[in-house]
């Protein structure tokens, strides 16, 4: 976790040589450069686009630099955690994440997309995993919105409503997070399997459904939760909130998740556990995802000062820039408890009537769609001193303000004279 980031140094040359790389947004030359850093023309166009910035960038650029801390942060636990219970073992076998944005194929190319005006790498190991790396979650999040939106596109141009389902249950901080997984999964087993359950959606003129599982964690423990968006007859009305309760009650009582002895909790259950919404949106849907998801110090301030965020608890890789006692140990009793499980999941053959494409976390971590430009190919060794300075997010803060220039005077402050070899190309793992 320490950072050692070497600040200020001067250059021992006070000239920097970049070859091999173009600068500024969308830069057509291909030219080679050997660039002063204070007098170029491409630095003279990184500062002007610098400046430029919408307000809007300044939080994604805090954003992401709060997703690099907490992979690292992530990065020594599952380390940790690897050496600990299988000593023999490369810890990257055993968490991929350990390993993602971090170690290189080869040299590592730093991307940037003119469209987004962002900067990214290319040729890292990539884990692809939504619950445990912060990084792979946020990429893979914002492709899956991509598909919510064409779900509901398609269903509004066929004459189905969208309506958004949220089942909930009560927990206790003595609960682990893999025995509440596992009664809730057996919950939803009990509910759907019921004749009256059948019938219930014969009725609905049922097409299919979205679910999200999320996992908050507040003062009564884990809180694993589902949003449901169910596309149904535009005739279904709340009405149907009461038949839904009386028949999640019957589930979770049987899967152990409510007692109902206790007069107290059958009416609390009564009052909260499904919240049904009609007509929703993508935005609306999207907007319940992102309550649970969304995590970062703006957003869990916010929570902190309110009862209702209070309540709701903070996501999981909050636990990564908090680092309050007991937050190491939940954060891996989290990735432990998620593992195999889907974070978003279809019902069958609906992303195929919709027209969209079976993509995998792990190529949606990968994905990148639109053309970048390469602005510095990075040596390997040149990539030791910026990730062991926990400097990849700032690396890409640099490109992004100053293109090639900046991330010569990056490297600069951590006392590496850049002069990589003359190339192009390197993989390309998309804007993070
Ligand atoms: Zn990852």
């Amino acid at each position: 976790m320490g950072k050692c980031i070497t600040e200020g140094r001067p250059p021992s040359t006070g000239r920097t040589a970049l070859s091999g790389a173009k600068t500024g947004a969308g830069a057509g030359s291909d030219a080679l450069l050997g660039i002063t850093a204070k007098s170029s023309r491409g630095y003279r166009e990184g500062m002007s686009r610098g400046r430029g910035k919408a307000k809007g960038k300044a939080t994604d650029k805090a954003g992401r630099a709060q997703r690099y801390a907490a992979h690292s942060t992530a990065r020594e636990l599952l380390r940790a955690d690897a050496l600990k219970r299988y000593p023999g073992e490369y810890p990257g076998d055993v968490h991929r994440t350990c390993d993602c944005r971090y170690v290189n194929h080869g040299s590592v190319g730093v991307h940037y997309t003119a469209a987004h005006q962002s900067a990214h790498y290319g040729g890292l190991v990539t884990c692809g995993s939504v619950w445990a790396c912060p990084i792979c979650a946020s990429k893979i999040q914002e492709r899956r919105r991509l598909e919510i939106e064409q779900g509901i596109e398609w269903a509004l141009l066929n004459g189905f409503q969208p309506i958004m389902v949220t089942f909930t249950f009560p927990h206790r901080a003595f609960h682990t997070l893999r025995e509440l997984l596992d009664m809730q999964a057996e919950a939803f087993r009990l509910l759907r399997k019921t004749t009256r359950w059948r019938k219930l959606m014969k009725r609905l003129g049922f097409q299919g459904l979205i679910r999200s599982l999320e996992v908050t964690h507040g003062v009564n423990g884990w809180h694993p939760h589902t949003h449901e968006l169910w596309f149904v007859d535009p005739s279904v009305g709340t009405a149907l909130q009461v038949e839904l309760v009386d028949l999640w009650q019957a589930a979770c009582v049987s899967a152990g998740l409510l007692d109902d002895s206790d007069a107290v909790a059958v009416w609390a259950f009564g009052q909260h556990s499904v919240d049904v919404r009609c007509n929703a949106t993508a935005g609306a849907y999207l907007a319940k995802q992102d309550d649970s998801r969304s995590w970062g110090m703006a957003h869990e301030v916010a929570k902190a000062t309110s009862k209702a965020g209070r309540a709701k608890g903070c996501h999981p890789h909050h636990f990564l820039i908090r680092q309050a006692p007991g937050d190491a140990e939940r954060y891996l009793e989290y990735v432990q408890g998620m593992k195999g499980r889907r974070q978003l999941f279809w019902s069958p053959g609906l992303k195929a009537k919709a027209g969209i494409g079976d993509a995998s976390d792990d190529e949606l971590a990968k994905d990148q769609r639109e053309a970048a430009d390469l602005l510095a190919l990075l040596p390997p060794e040149v990539w030791k001193v910026v990730r062991g300075n926990d400097a990849r997010a700032e690396l890409l803060d640099a490109a992004e303000r100053d293109g090639a220039d900046g991330i010569a005077l990056l490297l600069w402050s951590l006392g590496v004279e850049f002069t990589p070899p003359p190339s192009r190309g390197g993989g390309d793992d998309g804007p993070e």
